[in-house]
């Protein structure tokens, strides 16, 4: 009724394919390649994109179906609930097309863009519709994964593996920071991890996480082996998992049977790991209507006695809370609402606001972060502990030192971590803070001017000696 599934038609019309919607890009990118699809979105075998696989809609699953001669059915996951419904719907309506799911195609595993192809080119070998010669499709599938080949024989040693990670200047990249920089003073810790985009916290360069179940259910999960840890247990949750399910059965649970637990509330203010949805402490936005339920409130009111709201950025102060809650007498559950928006959110609203401003003369600053290649000893800690995308390397101008320099590239979005990092294991005092002004005030312009008479002065002193 609200067209969330999508329909694609196409020429070869005997045929059809009904595909969950995360799989989508992957299936037309290699529908593409094998010359059944083109890059605009148009197929030449009919699609049903699941873009809601739960419930399916009976009646949209049958008129795709109908007219075809064979369905071939893709979804990730063991067992095939989508493929099984399907086949029941088929059933009951009397419906006589074949289907096909995961007798061509792996039963589990990731559904990469080899894994496709290949179900795609045995689907259609098997079924042979009209307009597609099967004899060149398998030539096709031969020459894409004989690039790949080619592509890797090129290469003198494999590449590294890329983990996902957090976007640049993340605000909960900050808070494994910190709880990074706390275990190499008091040691290992069990991280009960959650399901959000904290999750990456589990890779490198934190690798935190010792369990992880369900979306909210980090301060449950941990209470199941909160009494054989020696240290206090952490828990990880963000702000969609919390109203999700974390009230419930973490935070309320732990109150009720008085648990002694550490829980870190990551409130950024979406769901950010699906596409920055709204949660009930979402704040006003324009033209939005207000939904804000804070959840500090909410915690005073269920009687969380031990509560703190701290700024992600802050590293020291962070550092400084956790230690605490390691360490305090108070026996009961501590809540930490680690509080700075989604980045992505931010930096997209930022865009149209600053884009408005400039349009109309109005003065925007915008920080940058950057590295002193001279100061910078190449010893990379900041990397290793922030793990930021725009934090990488390039060769040292000092031809006597052999380790490349840190250097922020432009993506950088002056989120202050690196800096705040510098500051709060004192690692060292490379990092400088730069503001580019777009449409400056007269007070910027007299400074701007001073400081490069000074420079041109300095400069020319120097080439003079
Ligand atoms: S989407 Fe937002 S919360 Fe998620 S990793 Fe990116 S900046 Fe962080
Ligand atoms: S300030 Fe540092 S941590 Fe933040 S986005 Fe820039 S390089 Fe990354």
């Amino acid at each position: 009724e609200n067209q969330l599934n999508e329909v694609i038609s196409g020429d070869i019309s005997s045929h059809g394919i009904i595909v969950q919607g995360g799989l989508f890009n992957t299936l037309m990118r290699r529908l593409s390649n094998l010359h059944l699809a083109d890059a605009f979105g148009n197929s030449r075998i009919p699609i049903l994109v699941l873009n809601v696989t739960h419930p399916l809609v009976p009646e949209q699953i049958q008129e795709f179906c109908l007219a075809r001669e064979s369905v071939l059915v893709m979804e990730e996951g063991n067992p095939e609930f989508i493929e099984q419904q399907i086949g029941q719907i088929l059933r009951r309506a009397d419906i006589q097309t074949r289907l096909h799911g995961k007798d061509v195609l792996p039963l589990a595993g990731e559904y990469s863009a080899e894994v496709v192809t290949k179900g795609l080119v045995e689907f259609l070998s098997q079924n042979e519709p009209d307009g597609v010669n099967v004899e060149i499709l398998r030539d096709e599938a031969a020459n894409l994964a004989n690039i790949k080949l080619s592509a890797q024989g090129s290469l003198d040693e494999s590449l590294p593996p890329r983990p996902p990670g957090f976007c640049t200047g993340c605000p909960e990249r900050p808070v494994f920071s910190a709880i990074k920089l706390l275990k190499e003073e008091i040691g290992d810790i069990h991280i009960a991890a959650d399901i959000g985009c904290h999750a990456f916290g589990t890779f490198e360069p934190f690798s935190m996480g010792n369990s992880i179940l369900g979306y909210g259910m980090s301060l449950a999960s941990a209470a199941g082996v909160r009494q054989i840890q020696k240290k206090r247990t952490i828990s990880i949750m963000g702000d969609g998992g919390f109203w999700h399910n974390g009230l419930q059965t973490g935070v309320l649970s732990t109150l009720f049977n008085e648990g002694d637990a550490i829980l870190i509330i990551m409130q950024n203010g979406y769901a950010s790991a699906t596409g920055q949805q709204y949660i009930p402490s979402s704040v006003k936005l324009d033209n939005q209507k207000p939904i804000s339920i804070d959840i500090e409130k909410t915690l005073n009111a269920l009687g969380v006695k031990w509560l703190k709201t701290i700024r992600t950025y802050s590293v020291d102060v962070m550092v400084k809370t956790l230690r605490e809650a390691m360490t305090t007498s108070f026996d009961g559950l501590k809540v930490i609402i680690a509080d700075g928006e989604c980045m992505l959110a931010r930096q997209r609203r930022l865009k149209t606001d600053n884009r408005r401003k400039i349009k109309a003369g109005l003065k925007v600053v915008t920080p940058r972060f950057g590295v002193d290649d001279e100061i910078c000893t190449g010893d990379h800690s900041c990397i290793r502990l922030s793990g930021c995308p725009s934090l990488t390397i390039k060769p040292s101008p000092d031809p006597l030192r052999t380790d490349p320099v840190a250097h922020v590239i432009n993506s950088c979005v002056g989120c202050g971590l690196c800096g705040e990092i510098a500051h709060a294991a004192v690692l060292c005092p490379s990092f400088y803070k730069a503001e580019r002004i777009q449409n400056p005030g007269q007070i910027e312009k007299v400074i701007h001017r001073i400081r490069q008479t000074i420079i041109g002065l300095m400069t020319n002193e120097k080439s003079i000696v």
